[in-house]
């Protein structure tokens, strides 16, 4: 999935950022409120985790503006003393927050959670025939055995997974797969699809030519 993180102090920014790439995401980054309203339009996000205070439009703005556009998942960070800061931001259309200091693992849930709310899925665990993935554990199983996948596998077989009996572009791949500062290269996507086939089955992810790539089960 393909994240947006806003916030203005570096380190934090920086800390949140790596912690959401170990999770297996592609995260861009925003320092202040225009330039995370920016990118928030003109970027499709699976996520954004926003901050209130942020220099120039702060969180509330920023969100009031985004909503009149799309729906994008929004879990904000705010104050743990403000509890006002959490009804404005609930009110204002945010989906979750969370209070700083902020508890990695949590903020790793809690994006889960958002982004599995907006797919419409209940359960962290989907099961595809024989194969069922642990969206959680970032496992996949096929008959009940373990399926070693690597980084950049795993985040692609849970994009199809999440989007089952769909069709999802290439460009659809890209844009949520890689974040703003990758350069992937151009038959990237084919490779890791025919891994995955070795190791799924060749029969699991259907090609749909010129259009893109589906899982029907
Ligand atoms: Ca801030």
């Amino acid at each position: 999935m393909r994240l947006l993180i806003a916030e203005d102090e570096p380190d934090l920014l920086r800390t949140l950022a790596q912690a959401m790439r170990e999770q297996g995401h592609a995260v861009d980054e925003a320092a202040d409120g225009p330039q995370a309203l920016y990118k928030a339009s003109e970027w499709d996000y699976d996520a954004i985790v926003l901050d209130v205070m942020l220099p120039g439009m702060n969180g509330f703005e920023v969100l009031s503006k985004l909503r009149l556009m799309k729906k994008t998942p929004v879990l904000m960070l705010t104050a743990l003393t403000k509890v006002g800061d959490r009804i404005q931001g609930l009110d204002s259309g945010a989906d979750d927050y969370l209070a700083k200091p902020v508890d990695l693992d949590e903020l790793a849930a809690r994006v889960r959670a958002v982004t599995r709310r907006a797919q419409g899925d209940s359960s962290a665990i989907i099961r595809m025939g024989d194969v069922e993935i642990d969206t959680s554990a970032r496992r996949a199983t096929k008959s009940g055995e373990p399926v070693p996948l690597t980084g950049a596998e795993y985040p692609l077989l849970e994009y199809l997974a999440r989007r089952r009996k769909k069709i999802v572009t290439r460009t659809d791949l890209y844009d949520h797969l890689y974040d703003e500062n990758d350069t992937p290269l151009s038959n990237i996507i084919d490779v890791q699809i025919s891994n995955l086939r070795k190791k799924l089955g060749a029969e699991f992810i259907t090609t749909h030519r010129g259009q893109g790539y589906s899982i029907e089960k």
